[in-house]
């Protein structure tokens, strides 16, 4: 069986090894455009952080690793069309054209930080850099930067903001929503962090809508949004990313919004052909309804689901809750299932509570802030948000589980969980418990 797969990043990559697991005498080959394969697209935020010292230490595998599992490995190779009635893919490497056929294909081409709303946002000047070489170029434009503008208050963006602000950079961060990280938190949880973000000097706009960026003969920018205007030395994109599918034929159905259509088993519309990762639409949680949902697990975990269904569909996605953690302001924060605020659109009768919470017994323990969204009558946990000022990013992965296998507040309750008094509370932070004395209740809405 001759497995082609085109775009050799997580999805990609992930796909590769587990078609490798499950298919020993299997041909494999990645085909990718850049020089290099593998480079994990917050490199720039690791290197700012001093997680790392040079951007070339931002790999999360190499070429080697995966030629040693016997997975060849095209790199240069830019797919210019595929062909699915012919089972082939044409290709550009070294600027001349070459087409490979295949048995199997899986498109893993992801995603680039693109808007097509905003004019301008393609130019030069506008930095993105989820590729290596554009973090190469990001990290010496904003090196000789003194004011940096952020459009999108994202994970991207505020993480962003954050590093350059511990620059004593001058940032402004523009967003159209009215609270930053809305996708993922309700506004009660995200406030402390918000006021942390002016406190430290952000110029933060938020309700803004920015229409255009031109760049100006200085090498500034002016960045446009309703009749207001900013200009900075630097402007970078923390926009949502889109797919570039360029090189589909007429076979593939797409959804409205040009990602590929695919099922639980991440076929598509045509025999043999499979999507993955940031190209796709996925599931949330139990619901039939797509949605796109661009994170690196689901990335990995629809590649794992593609790589099981190549001869017969075995293994069906289970959907994506859109778990993220990260940490920013001095402030640990993560997010799994529905938020509180977009419940409203779901016809779920929904509650809320939020709860203080000591991390450890000892009674100058710090306090992790969780916010609890369950079905009003099942009691069944629907969507979970974090706050503290400590590392507790690990819990959020127990709670989408939680999620993901339907336990109620009353299960939680019963979690199994161990107890060493530095390193746990007397009852565990993601048992649901009603002790006034170890959790301090806020508001139940
Ligand atoms: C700055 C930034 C930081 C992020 N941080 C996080 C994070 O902390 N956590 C998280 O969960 N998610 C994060 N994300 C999102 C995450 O990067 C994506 O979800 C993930 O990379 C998707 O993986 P993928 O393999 O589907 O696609 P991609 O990573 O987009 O990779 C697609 C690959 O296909 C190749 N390719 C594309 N077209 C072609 C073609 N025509 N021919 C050949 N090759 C092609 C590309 O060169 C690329 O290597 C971040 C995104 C950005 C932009």
């Amino acid at each position: 069986m001759k497995v082609v797969i085109i775009g050799a990043s997580f999805a990609g990559v992930a796909a590769a090894l587990e078609v490798r697991k499950k298919y020993s005498d299997a041909e494999i080959i990645l085909l990718e455009k850049q020089t290099t394969l593998g480079y994990i697209p917050n490199g720039l935020h690791l290197y700012w952080e001093n997680k790392i010292s040079d951007l070339d230490a931002a790999y999360f595998i190499t070429k080697e690793q995966l030629e040693k599992q016997n997975i060849h490995c095209y790199l240069e190779v830019s797919v210019e069309k595929i062909h699915t009635v012919h089972k082939s893919v044409d290709y550009i490497y070294d600027e001349k054209e070459a087409t490979i056929t295949y048995d199997k294909l899986i498109i893993a081409t992801g995603s680039s930080q693109l808007s097509q709303k905003i004019s301008g946002s393609g130019g030069e000047s506008v930095l993105k850099y989820k590729r290596h070489h554009e973090a190469k170029a990001a990290l010496a434009k904003v090196e000789a930067s003194q004011s940096v503008a952020i459009i999108g208050a994202g994970q991207v963006g505020v993480e962003a903001a954050d590093l350059l602000s511990q620059q004593q950079k001058q940032v402004t961060l523009i967003e159209s929503m009215d609270y930053v990280l809305f996708k993922y938190f309700d506004q009660d949880m995200i406030q402390p962090l918000q006021q942390k973000m002016l406190e430290k000097g952000i110029d933060l706009r938020l309700n803004k809508t920015v229409s255009s960026i031109e760049a100006e003969v200085d090498q500034q920018a002016t960045i446009r949004f309703g009749n207001e205007a900013v200009t900075s030395d630097t402007v970078i994109l923390g926009v949502n990313v889109r797919p570039d599918l360029h090189f589909l034929d007429e076979h593939i159905r797409l959804h409205m919004d040009q990602t590929i259509a695919v099922d639980r088993y991440m076929r598509t519309s045509v025999e043999d052909v499979f999507a993955v990762g940031d190209c796709i639409q996925l599931t949330f949680g139990e619901d039939d309804e797509t949605v796109y949902i661009p994170l690196v697990n689901n990335a990995v975990r629809t590649g794992v689901v593609a790589a099981a269904n190549l001869i017969q569909p075995e293994m069906a996605f289970k959907g994506s809750l859109r778990t993220i953690g990260t940490s920013i302001f001095e402030y640990y924060i993560a997010s799994t299932g529905i938020t509180e605020a977009e419940s409203l659109f779901t016809g779920q009768t929904v509650k809320a509570y939020r709860q203080e919470v000591r991390l450890t017994s000892l009674l100058d323990s710090d306090i992790v802030t969780i916010k609890w969204i369950y079905d009003e009558i099942s009691h069944v946990l629907l969507g979970a948000q974090l706050i503290s000022t400590s590392n507790m990013l690990e819990k959020i992965n127990t709670l989408a589980l939680a999620i993901q296998t339907k336990q109620t507040l009353e299960d939680l309750q019963q979690k199994d969980y161990f107890f060493h008094p530095a390193y746990s509370q007397m009852i565990s932070a993601t048992n649901f418990n009603s002790w006034q004395e170890v959790r301090d209740d806020e508001n139940e809405s």
